[in-house]
Parts: structure tokens; C-alpha cells; sequence
């Protein structure tokens, strides 16, 4: 068995003002730190209706698809713009994630990594925000529900920012947990401790800036993991997001690139031990490219190790 590496050419045309951290290039050296991989590479088709709709409103998505300009750019708040490509990059980033819940779920890899923007993390029911449109990892974690029928799934959220959108699209549904590591204070500014969703599937482990990588893994080992683990869920979906990097310039959480692999390492460890390795890991963030390729292919190549 192998591991998935789903993509689309559609996400390199998501193209932000010149100067904005979330821009094309993000995915270029993803795409270049993976190339000499022995992956199962796979076209992101574009997401279902029925998908978006898992999530979202029906008038907000029209809304979203009224948004997109012709030339230029849209700014639907002072982070997050549209240009003309911007629509077909969302759908296929949604549709990346779901494709490899599908293969997971059918048993064409062991596990899968999508290397999609715009991210999805911020993403709120009705709003857009964070460099973020559509619940990329929370649409999936429905289909993964819905579609094929699971009973639980649980989400680990290791980007740098709290996973506001995730939370705000899951923190209703008892049959998610939702778990997020992120710097605080630091944008959004959600992500507390005390907010633990409608039963108690939400966990908020807030870190102080320049905690590092030690603290980072007593917390997985000791907080994150047990509750996954605890959960049972019949799969582990990641929010990846490499911005806890020390070289980020975004945040300061100073994780090294080696942490990102221990941190991949550990939530496969407990997927194979509770969902028989099913994991879907999903691109949030990451601006500094040198750490972020470094990074993204720490943590592909252990998902490679993991699902062999
Ligand atoms: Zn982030």
C-alpha cells in the first residue's frame, strides 16, 4: 500500500496581491520537495455540490462564486481576495481532501496528503476569512460521516493558527473531535481551553509564543493523543500546517522541521493502533518556503513510512 498524493495545476491559479504570504509559490515548493517521491499522484477533481453543502449554505456559496472577479483581485476582508482562478483552486482543494477520504476509505492507499490552496482552516459556515473560502479538512470529515457511513472521525489541527473555521463547522456534531494546537495570542484569537464544543469533541491546547518543540511534544504525547486515542475514531484527518516553524514569519512557536516529522510520526502511530492507519492530511499554512518544503516533505515522508 502506498500513500496518495492528491493535487491539481488549478491550485497553483489562486493568485494573491503581490506581498501576501498564502501565494502561489507556497505550493510550488510542496510540489518540488515531493517530486523524487514513489507517491500514487492523483488529480483533484473539483468538489460535489453535496459536499459544499455539508457545511456550508447554499446562498453563501453563490455568494462566494458572485465574488470572483473577472481580472484583479477581490478582497473579501483585509486577509482573504479572490482573483479569476480563485474558484476553481477552492473547489479542488475541497475536492482533494474528499478524494483522498475516498481512496482511504476504499483502500487504494493507506493513507494521503493533500497539497491544496487556498487552506481551510478559517473558513466559517458564512464566512470567509484567513487566506481561507471553503471547510476543506471539516467538509471532509463530514463526507467521511455521511458519505461512507462512519461513526466517528477526529481532527488534528497542528497549524500554527487556531482552526476557528473547523471549530465553528464541528463543534455540533459529537461525532467529530476536533483538536487544535496553535499559538496564542495570535491570530484569530479563538482557541481557548474553555471552548469545548456542544459535547464536549472540542480540545483547544493554546501554546505561549516560543514554547518550542519540547512542549509541543509533551502536549501530543500527554493531552492531544491520549484523547484521540480515547475517541476511537475510525479515521484521523490532520490539518498540516507547518507555520509553528521557527522560521515562520507569521508566529512564533519555533518548531524545527524534525518536530513536524514527530508529530506526523505520533498521529499515525495512534491511527494504527485505533482506525487501521487511515489518515488524510490536508495543507493549511506554512511562509517560509525553505521550512515549509522542508517540512511538508518530513511529514509526507512519514506518512510513506507509515502506510508501506
Ligand atoms: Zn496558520
Amino acid at each position: 500500500m502506498t500513500t496518495a498524493f492528491i493535487t491539481h495545476p488549478d491550485c497553483l491559479s489562486h493568485v494573491t496581491p503581490p506581498g501576501h504570504p498564502e501565494r502561489v509559490a507556497r505550493l510550488e515548493v510542496v510540489l518540488d520537495a515531493v517530486k523524487d517521491m514513489d507517491l500514487l499522484r492523483v488529480k483533484a477533481p473539483l468538489a460535489a455540490e453535496d459536499d459544499l453543502l455539508r457545511v456550508h449554505p447554499a446562498g453563501h456559496i453563490a455568494a462566494i462564486r458572485r465574488a470572483a472577479p473577472q481580472e484583479g483581485w477581490r478582497a473579501l476582508d483585509a486577509d482573504t481576495h479572490m482573483s479569476p482562478g480563485t474558484l476553481a483552486a477552492a473547489h479542488r482543494a475541497v475536492g482533494a481532501v474528499v478524494r483522498a477520504v475516498d481512496m482511504v476509505m476504499a483502500g487504494e492507499a493507506s493513507n494521503a496528503f493533500a497539497a491544496v490552496r487556498p487552506p481551510g482552516h478559517h473558513a466559517e459556515r458564512e464566512t470567509p476569512m484567513g487566506f481561507c473560502l471553503f471547510g476543506n479538512v471539516a467538509i471532509a470529515a463530514k463526507h467521511a460521516l455521511d458519505h461512507h457511513g462512519l461513526t466517528r472521525v477526529a481532527i488534528v489541527d497542528f497549524d500554527v493558527h487556531h482552526g476557528n473555521g473547523t471549530q465553528d463547522l464541528v463543534e455540533d456534531d459529537p461525532r467529530i473531535l476536533f483538536c487544535s494546537t496553535h499559538q496564542m495570542p495570535l491570530y484569530p484569537g479563538s482557541g481557548a481551553a474553555s471552548e469545548t464544543g456542544a459535547s464536549g469533541n472540542v480540545l483547544n491546547v493554546p501554546l505561549d509564543p516560543n514554547t518550542g518543540g519540547a512542549v509541543m511534544r509533551r502536549v501530543y504525547d500527554n493531552v492531544v493523543l491520549p484523547a484521540v486515542a480515547a475517541f476511537k475514531p475510525e479515521m484521523i484527518l490532520i490539518s498540516a500546517g507547518f507555520d509553528a516553524h521557527g522560521a515562520d514569519p507569521l508566529a512564533n512557536l519555533n518548531w524545527s522541521t524534525q518536530d513536524f516529522a514527530w508529530v506526523t510520526r505520533r498521529i499515525c502511530e495512534v491511527a494504527g493502533e485505533v482506525c487501521g492507519g487511515r489518515v488524510v492530511s490536508t495543507l493549511e499554512g506554512g511562509y517560509d518556503l525553505a521550512a515549509l518544503g522542508a517540512s511538508a516533505a518530513v511529514h509526507v515522508d512519514e506518512l510513506m513510512e507509515a502506510g508501506a
